[in-house]
């Protein structure tokens, strides 16, 4: 929870410096918010949601993504008829994959989506953050940014029927899945991990040559952007996203310190979704990012995580001092410390506990020193020692404070 935490805290402080409000959707809904959004033909819906019925009939599914349940609530109108509305979240999302390092059944993720703007500096303030954030984590550049457009509906009609004549020109060599793909999901071919796809995709046409001159524009808009800002990015135009009402803007933050799963963050424009479950046709961009693949990077390229707080020890020797153990320790609590209460074992038993514990520094009492009314601090990192009326204790423990 450590390295989770480290994660979450820094996108939430970023999502909040960028505009982002912070928001939690249910984490079960009815399960057509995710069919009717993912569509038939996705991994999710096939494979991996957890559906199952409840007690009055309802068909519910665990969510398996963040964005569908926020768009909900926007029509919905809970989230309010602000336009842009901006928010962010962290929390846990289920599917029913093979379970492995980085690919869990329960993972968790935090996202940011941006609703409500067609302007492609919603894009480019949408990746900045997630740059941003990939930055603060210490962990840039161990991280790519690829991103690629999926443009618009016109576009992408005409790209996908110059796909779909190639791959039928090389059917032979496709795996059954990208076979199957093919005829339901052709663009979701050039996601193939596959060494026979990869082989017919090498020479498949790109989506260029396709591009509506918005499109075009609107995708040199965002790359402009991101250079002026100094994000470093590569095109892949292979770049395609899972889900069906993707356009514009498709980009991913991937990494080769973890293996396999080297996705860590991902996002794209979803103009079409709020129209497709039923509301006002609503532009929309946002990304969510592994928060388990995030921690794992971290604690790869910049090592473990500090605690946020070293406590205080009080080691009490002696009947008289270890009755005052107690309420020191609770007046140092109220006063704003992290404080460690030994229990039992000798002077070097306890400094050992204390160690355990991460301490920075011990208040070591004795019934002498109760006789005399002072207390021994000792810093723990440089053994020194000082002596200090106990009254004068919280003073003398200030640079010990969280946030001193
Ligand atoms: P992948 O290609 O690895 O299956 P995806 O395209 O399914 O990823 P998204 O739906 O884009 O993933 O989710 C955003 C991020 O959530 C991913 O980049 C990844 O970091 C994380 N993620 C997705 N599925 C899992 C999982 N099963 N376990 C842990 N993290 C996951
Ligand atoms: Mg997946």
């Amino acid at each position: 929870m450590r390295r989770h935490r480290h994660v979450v805290e820094h996108a939430r402080t970023l999502a909040a410096r960028y505009g982002f409000a912070e928001v939690a959707t249910p984490i079960f809904e009815f399960s057509d918010v995710f069919r009717r959004t993912l569509g038939d033909t996705s991994d999710i819906v096939t494979k991996e949601m957890y559906t199952f019925a409840d007690r009055g009939g309802s068909e519910l599914t665990l969510r398996p993504e963040n964005t569908a349940g926020v768009a909900r609530a926007v029509i919905g109108g809970t989230l309010g008829a602000r336009r842009p509305f901006k928010c962010f979240y962290a929390g846990p999302m289920f599917r029913y994959e093979r379970p492995q390092k980085g690919r869990l059944r329960q993972f968790h993720q935090i996202g940011v989506e941006l609703i409500g703007a067609p302007e492609p500096l919603a894009d480019i303030e949408v990746i900045a953050l997630g740059a941003h954030l990939i930055e603060a984590l210490g962990v840039l550049d161990r991280v790519t940014l690829e991103i690629n457009t999926l443009a618009d509906e016109a576009s992408r009609r005409a790209y996908r029927s110059a796909l779909v004549a190639h791959l039928e020109a090389n059917e032979d060599a496709l795996s059954e899945e990208s076979k199957q793909r093919l005829r339901r999901n052709p663009l979701r071919v050039l996601d193939s991990k596959d060494e026979g796809d990869r082989a017919v995709l090498a020479d498949a046409p790109v989506i260029d040559a396709h591009l509506s001159a918005e499109a075009a524009a609107f995708f040199d808009a965002v790359c402009e952007g991101l250079g002026g800002l100094g994000v470093a990015f590569t095109r892949n135009p292979r770049l395609v996203r899972g889900l069906d009402y993707y356009c514009h803007t498709a980009f991913e933050f991937t990494t080769e310190a973890l293996g396999a799963q080297g996705a860590v963050l991902a996002g794209g424009r979803y103009d079409g979704l709020v129209e497709t479950m039923g509301g006002p046709p609503t532009p929309g961009v946002g990304w969510a990012g592994g928060i388990e693949r995030l921690a794992a990077l971290v604690e790869e390229v910049v090592g473990d995580v500090a605690p946020a707080t070293r406590p205080i020890a009080i080691v009490p020797l002696g009947a008289r001092a270890e009755a005052a153990a107690l309420g020191l320790a609770q007046r140092l609590r109220h006063e704003g410390f992290a404080v460690e209460l030994t229990y039992r074992g000798s002077l070097s038993k306890r400094l050992k506990r204390a160690d355990q514990a991460h301490a920075a520094a011990a208040v070591i009492l004795g019934d002498d020193e109760m006789e005399r009314g002072v207390a021994t601090i000792r810093d723990l990192d440089s053994g020194d020692q000082v002596e200090t009326p106990e009254a004068e204790l919280g003073s003398h423990l200030a640079r010990y404070a969280p946030g001193q």
